[in-house]
């Protein structure tokens, strides 16, 4: 077992710390209080080729894969939970076509993503069924050569401002079975942006609902080229995306105890630092321990992804990870806060925005109770054993 990180690691890792002390640093606390898409990220992002790290090279990606990923999310969500969303949201919105798309949709939808020409969203959740997938009720019916989706989906990242969505629908609303997902240009009319969220963190990526009115897309637009995915479709991306949200949580703990570390060597009280008081060394000991922890667990589970063990008997370890990481950044963040005292409450700090961000993560692509679902079916069924 080797524990150290490639040269093509530690190089992607040097990229994106350049790109989050340069660029997001600076902007992190405005882009929160506007709620401003951050162009400049992107563009930065762009720049530095990360924005098709898990995607085929074939199409301008330059797969160097999940713990790659992981590795440039963890940088950049020191110091805006947002930017880690950015990154991670270019293999989100493209991994179901990456897993079981055609090569021409790889080629179409894939590749103006990871050469950062175009944006795109993953549109799940609608406001009947969120963590009750199979129950979702987006309707695609076959018309000659076109399908008609019709449905609202909700709370999508970038959704509002997505150039192509992949979109999932039923053929038939009452058979889960029946689960497809579709490529649909947002340009197609029918397609809207009903509404923009106000939100509590996280305010630098937008979310929304958005409405498919009868929206037409021809039938090549389905995602592999004929029906049947079924729901090993949206469970396989967010799969292999889950340790990813959990290094949003490991970056975002580690700007946060950064922070209040510097902070707690300043500020003085009862006649020294606050780092001379053991209450306050026993925090930081408890954070090191969350931040480490929860490092390792995201690291397996991108390994495991890398591995191509994002199947459904691998889906516990990633749901470990998920679960474990976020929160430990919600643990994390919120003694962080705890250490500024009055400060921390206030918005000259970064800390009462990594606690309102942290708080994301326990929800997004899949909440701590869906995971531990997963990981108790993974006990009771013997396939999370301790032998
Ligand atoms: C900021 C933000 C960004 C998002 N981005 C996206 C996106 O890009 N694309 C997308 O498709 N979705 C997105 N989502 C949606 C997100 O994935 C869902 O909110 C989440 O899956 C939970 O669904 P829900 O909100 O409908 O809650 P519900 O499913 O209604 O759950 C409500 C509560 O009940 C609990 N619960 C539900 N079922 C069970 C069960 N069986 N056992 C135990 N507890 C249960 C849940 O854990 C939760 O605490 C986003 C959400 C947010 C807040």
């Amino acid at each position: 077992m080797d524990f150290d990180l490639s040269e093509e690691h530690r190089l992607i890792q040097q990229t994106a710390r350049r790109v989050a002390r340069e660029v997001i640093e600076p902007r992190a606390a405005e882009v929160d209080e506007t709620a401003e898409y951050p162009e400049d990220y992107y563009q930065a992002f762009k720049e530095a080729d990360l924005l098709g790290i898990t995607l085929p090279t074939e199409v301008g990606g330059t797969d160097a894969g999940t713990l790659a990923l992981a590795i440039a999310v963890e940088e950049v969500a020191k110091f805006d939970c947002s930017a880690g969303l950015m990154l991670l949201l270019s293999s989100l919105s493209t991994h179901t076509v990456k897993f079981f798309g055609t090569d021409d949709q790889r080629q179409d939808y894939i590749g103006p993503v990871a050469r950062g020409e175009k944006k795109a969203a993953f549109c799940l959740t609608e406001p009947d069924a969120g963590s009750d997938v199979a129950n979702l009720q987006t309707r695609a019916v076959r018309d000659g050569d076109e399908y008609v989706i019709t449905g609202q989906k909700c709370y999508i990242s970038g959704g509002p401002n997505a150039d192509q969505v992949t979109v999932f629908a039923k053929t038939d609303p009452a058979d889960p079975r029946s689960l497809n997902a579709f490529i649909v240009d947002t340009a197609m009319p029918g397609f809207e942006v009903t509404s923009i969220d106000r939100k509590l963190g996280v305010r630098g990526v937008p979310t929304g609902v958005l409405t498919f009115d009868e929206v037409r897309v021809p039938a090549a637009n389905i995602v592999g080229g004929t029906e049947g995915l079924g729901m090993r479709a949206p469970l396989a991306t967010l799969n292999s995306l889950r340790p990813v949200v959990g290094a949003r949580g490991v970056g975002l703990a580690q700007g946060a105890a950064n922070y209040a570390l510097e902070f707690a060597k300043e500020r003085r009280a009862f006649g020294g630092p606050l780092t001379d008081l053991q209450a306050i060394q026993m925090k930081f000991a408890e954070m090191a321990i969350d931040i480490e922890a929860a490092r390792m667990l995201v690291y397996q589970g991108s390994w495991m992804v890398d591995q191509g063990r994002y199947g459904p008997e691998h889906g516990h370890m990633l749901s470990v990870a998920k679960a474990f990481a976020t929160e430990a950044a919600n643990r994390v963040a919120s003694e962080a806060l705890q250490v500024l005292g009055g400060q921390g409450y206030m918005m000259d700090h970064p800390l009462e925005r990594h606690y309102r961000d942290a708080r994301q993560l326990m929800i997004v692509e899949g909440t701590s109770e869906i995971q531990r679902l997963v990981i108790s079916r993974a006990l009771m069924s013997g396939n999370l054993a301790y032998a």
